[in-house]
């Protein structure tokens, strides 16, 4: 059976300016033109400020782990699991976290330095966090 696939939305006038980046492997956030606020998550005007000025800023595909959990019972069939969904907080936009999904139950810590890669598919590119530096996956319970 064809594994299906839960792809974003790429086309969104809020979020687009993201995924275009991703298509050229660059990772962007949406800024204020006016103030210079990230805004996350993305949109068209600034809540701080009130303009309607905005602009996608290419960063650094790096940040920290902030936060994460780890699934066990499968939801949907893109995701067999057990797998790990990652929060990263970007280096150069600590407003901005962005989720991530790693296979497995990989061991992490708060502050873990992450990178992000980039992988096509399906028509469009995804960024791709891991641990900057790999470390061991534990088995899942279950796994043999
Ligand atoms: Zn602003």
């Amino acid at each position: 059976m064809e594994q299906e696939l839960a792809l974003p939305a790429v086309d969104d006038l809020d979020t687009g300016g993201h995924w275009q980046a991703a298509r050229r492997h660059e990772l962007a956030v949406r800024v204020c033109a006016r103030c210079g606020r990230v805004l996350h998550m993305p949109k068209a005007y600034c809540h701080a400020c009130g303009s309607w000025d905005t602009r996608w800023q290419v960063v650094a595909p790096v940040g920290r782990l902030y936060s994460w959990t780890t699934v066990l019972r499968q939801i949907h069939p893109a995701f067999p699991v057990p797998y790990t969904i990652v929060l990263v907080e970007l280096a150069e936009a600590p407003a901005a976290r962005l989720v991530g999904h790693l296979p497995g139950t990989p061991e992490l810590s708060a502050g873990l330095p992450m990178v992000a890669t980039f992988t096509d598919i399906g028509g469009i590119s995804l960024p791709v966090w891991r641990p900057a530096q790999p470390g061991p996956v534990r088995p899942g319970p279950g796994t043999i």
